[in-house]
């Protein structure tokens, strides 16, 4: 059951659209692998992705998230620096708002170079979306 408002394009036609056309056309392919295939293409639609985005967004929001401070701090990871710069512990405060190395992504995403912990409260989540895409950190 969907939350949101379905197209009549949705992801989740997909299965029962090439059931209908598999029978039509005489068991081309095995239902078996077709279900399997439409409930990974359509796992992999613009609401998986949403998920995703959400997933990191709290877990940038929250601390807990797979950066390096963090990964220290759950033991995963013996140093907390950053990968990338090398200047302080990679929590989300330095990755969203001091690290050097995403100047230009954070300048064109967010609007600042460096950024104080009560500028990122203010700032919108789809902006911090928009950078950490544009980062390329979470991959
Ligand atoms: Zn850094």
């Amino acid at each position: 059951m969907s939350r949101s408002e379905m197209s009549s394009f949705d992801s989740c036609f997909l299965g029962p659209f090439l059931l209908i056309a598999n029978q039509y056309l005489g068991v081309i392919v095995d239902e078996y692998f077709m279900l399997w295939f439409c409930f990974v293409s359509s796992s992999f639609s613009a609401n998986i992705l949403q998920l995703i985005h959400m997933v990191v967004l709290t877990g940038l929001l929250t601390g807990r998230v797979t950066l390096n401070g963090h990964l220290a701090v759950m033991k995963v990871r013996t140093d907390p620096i950053c990968s990338v710069c090398g200047e302080e512990d990679e929590t989300s405060v330095h990755f969203l708002g001091k690290c050097p190395a995403t100047i230009m992504d954070k300048h064109s995403s967010l609007g600042s170079y460096f950024l104080r912990l009560d500028e990122l409260c203010c700032i919108q989540p789809h902006a911090l979306m928009r950078f950490v895409r544009a980062s390329k950190r979470f991959k």
